[in-house]
């Protein structure tokens, strides 16, 4: 055998929380993660087991928006082997945003992944905003708060001041077309501030799946908390102008009445 078993890793993840029967969002990297029995496909294979079949996984599935999108063919884009290799598992279904896909597996995945609009790609009305009303749970691991997309739905509930427009590639009339579509977006070092306030409060789980740090929480004590920061704040999770974070400051110049700041 080489790697920690899968048996023992569904164990840690019961151990640190996570439910069967839950809705669980996973974002990992399984670089941190490794080495576990069978690779990346071991790693889906014991979270499936830790939710049981009443259990629903989902995990990202963005894509870089440069070509027309095919559910069932167009690769992910920087979202880790892990998410890359679940889309691809039979019954595991997909959602259709052209760059904001998110992939499902059991009993609610059909409502995760239901058609959705195109923007914005993270709202309420997307499937991490369906796992908040869902009363699902996102799971961490190797990763940190700046990967956790549950964010940009904090960010949409707060109706922050700042939105950059992406081109994506949509199919209009049969014919390949780019988009424009508006997002809060910013390069999310600042979502790491979550750590210590989810923390704080006792709202989050730490342990250690494989060899990496994992972290658990509910999906509504996460958007509650961002969203009582972004009411104090609600530029708390950009980088300070000090920092000169190129992505930071284009977001806070789109700000109305801040055009020119930074
Ligand atoms: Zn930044």
């Amino acid at each position: 055998m080489v790697g920690t078993d899968i048996d023992a890793i569904a164990g840690h993840l019961a151990t640190l929380g996570v439910r069967p029967s839950a809705v669980l969002l996973v974002h990992t990297s399984f670089r941190e993660v490794r080495p576990v029995e069978e690779g990346p496909l071991g790693l889906i294979r014991a979270l499936r087991a830790a939710l049981g079949p009443a259990g629903t996984l989902v995990m990202p599935a963005m894509t870089d928006g440069e070509s027309v999108f095919d559910p069932r063919s167009t690769p992910t884009h920087e979202m880790g082997i892990t998410a890359e290799l679940f889309w691809r598992q039979p019954d595991v279904l997909r959602s259709t945003h052209p760059g904001g896909s998110f992939a499902a597996i059991g009993p609610h995945a059909e409502r995760i992944c239901a058609p959705q609009p195109l923007a914005p790609p993270h709202g309420i009305d997307s499937p991490p905003g369906r796992l908040l009303e869902l009363e699902g749970q996102v799971l961490l691991l190797g990763v940190t708060y700046s990967e956790c997309t549950l964010l940009h739905v904090a960010e949409s509930i707060a109706d922050v001041p700042y939105s950059i427009a992406h081109p994506c590639v949509v199919e209009v009339d049969g014919a390949p077309e780019r988009v424009m579509i508006p997002e809060t977006d910013h390069c999310c070092r600042g979502f790491r501030q979550m750590e210590a306030w989810m923390r704080g409060r006792g709202l989050s789980r730490q342990g250690k799946i494989g060899n990496a740090k994992a972290t658990l929480a509910a999906a509504r004590d996460i958007v509650a908390v961002a969203v009582e920061r972004l009411r104090q704040d609600p530029l708390v999770f950009l980088c300070p102008e000090s920092a000169a974070c190129d992505e930071c400051d284009e977001a806070r110049a789109s700000v109305p009445g801040r055009s020119g700041a930074g």
